[in-house]
């Protein structure tokens, strides 16, 4: 495609540098330059509106124009628009965040470590996990448990513990230490006939072998999302955590749960541990955590696990670890209001009332003939599509059905993410009854020209 000479697509191809993106595909096609936002739309450019059926990238929760938190940035930012939080210096905003999300966690938590992105606060968490096992002298227990399709973001440890191939192809990645149990995948992976139930047993069983096979004495912890996201949205069985901990507790293994697409509502309850019953040493979380309105997330660790990571540090002299921008102060004020916007105008409650909505039209695309599952919980889901839905047999992946889907919903003004060939579905958690039956409408009109 030829650009207007000067136009904002021909300097965005001539300048810009995108995330996963075909870069040779992004020279031919150009951008989707988004314009502006309101409520649970952004407009193009060209004034096209589109919904936002993935909450930018799961995680504009409270939509894209809120007074509140802009209020809460331009505040910050007469008072102290920076100082950093290294060697004892702290300031109100990082403090009153860090209370605050010790009184809403799932489970006791300690301390608070802020971060960046997503992936910084995994990368903090591996490095607190490896701290802890020198300081308690156990410098062999260092392997770290992901799950095949897991994602925890992109740094090069992150990215390690991440179980998806094209986060390590090209990129000499995962490094050491780091291996991939199976993910919880029944509907894709489960054997014929086999009981949600009957499979979780199964792959507490896997995982325990994984562990005796590798040395119990070299396994340091293991990582999980409540649901994975970019992974396809995958639920677990009701039974998979419960019968997973116990396999972690036998071996004297730490257990994160990375929150960051479940945290704050998403799947129903505050935490995606609460609706899957599970109890972190560590906790990851980011995304919803200011509306991804400035960028922000934390790393809460449990008492256990901060015990001998002090000791350790004043032994070393420092805990070496922090970033320039860690509790940054107008993030952290910007975080803070998102909570309080959260408590007072009870978000939580509202999307997990809005849930049943969401997921009846979810699931009203089940007897689609392309569709092979669809499934969710909360306000998230996925539609996985189908060559063949009877035997379940999967398109080409060449064939990137999938995109090409999330395209033509795009086209009928939905914004969407392919995952393979799920199409999945995480929209603000502001989302009204009316607009959830818009965006399905304009799903069901992409994907029948699919047909
Ligand atoms: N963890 C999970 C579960 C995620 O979904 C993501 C991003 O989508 C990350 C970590 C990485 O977060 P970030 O992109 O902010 O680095």
């Amino acid at each position: 495609m030829t650009f207007q000479p000067n136009s904002p697509a021909a300097r965005d191809v001539a300048y810009v540098l995108h995330p996963y993106t075909n870069f040779v595909a992004h020279e031919e096609k150009g951008p989707l330059i988004i314009d502006r936002g309101e409520g649970v739309y952004v407009y193009d450019d060209a004034g096209k509106k589109y919904i936002e059926g993935m909450a930018g990238l799961w995680s504009t929760s409270l939509g894209f124009h809120n007074d509140r938190l802009k209020q809460a940035a331009m505040k910050q930012f007469d008072i102290l628009p920076y100082y950093h939080t290294f060697a004892h210096r702290s300031h109100l905003p990082g403090i009153d965040l860090a209370e605050k999300l010790i009184s809403v966690a799932p489970v006791p938590m300690s301390k608070v470590f802020f971060n960046n992105s997503g992936s910084e606060a995994n990368d903090t968490a591996i490095k607190i996990v490896w701290y802890y096992n020198n300081a308690l002298g156990r410098h062999h227990k260092k392997k770290i448990i992901g799950r095949v399709n897991g994602y925890h973001g992109i740094t090069l440890a992150s990215a390690s513990l991440t179980g998806r191939s094209m986060n390590h192809r090209g990129f000499d990645a995962p490094i050491a230490n780091f291996i991939h149990a199976e993910e919880p995948n029944h509907y894709n992976n489960a054997l014929e006939g086999e009981s949600e139930e009957d499979y979780a047993t199964r792959l507490a069983e896997n995982l325990e072998k994984m562990i005796v096979e590798e040395g119990p004495d070299t396994v340091a912890a293991f990582w999980a999302e409540p649901v994975m996201g970019a992974g396809g949205v995958i639920v677990p069985p009701k039974t998979y955590f419960d019968k997973v901990q116990k396999v972690l507790q036998k071996y004297d293994i730490l257990f994160v749960a990375d929150e960051v697409i479940c945290g704050f509502g998403r799947t129903g309850n505050y935490w995606g541990s609460q609706t899957f019953d599970m109890k972190p040493d560590i906790l990851v979380c980011a995304k919803a955590l200011s509306s991804s309105y400035l960028p922000i997330s934390a790393t809460l660790i449990n008492e256990k696990v901060y015990e001998p990571v002090k000791n350790a540090s004043a032994e070393l002299g420092a805990f070496g670890h922090g970033y320039t921008y860690s509790g940054h102060p107008v993030c952290a004020a910007v975080a803070l209001e998102t909570l309080k916007i959260y408590d007072e105008e009870n978000i939580i409650e509202k999307a997990r009332d809005m849930a049943p909505v969401f997921q009846k039209q979810l699931r009203s695309f089940s007897d689609h003939p392309l569709v092979g599952e669809a499934r969710g919980v909360g306000l998230m889901g996925a539609i996985q599509v189908m060559q063949d839905k009877a035997s379940k047999k999967p398109f080409e992946a060449s064939a990137g059905v999938g995109p090409m889907i999330a395209n033509l919903a795009t086209e009928e003004g939905v914004m969407l993410r392919a995952v393979g060939d799920s199409l999945a579905f995480c929209p603000p958690l502001i989302i009204s009854e009316s607009e959830i039956e818009e965006m399905f409408a304009c799903f069901r009109r992409g994907l029948d020209r699919a047909l």
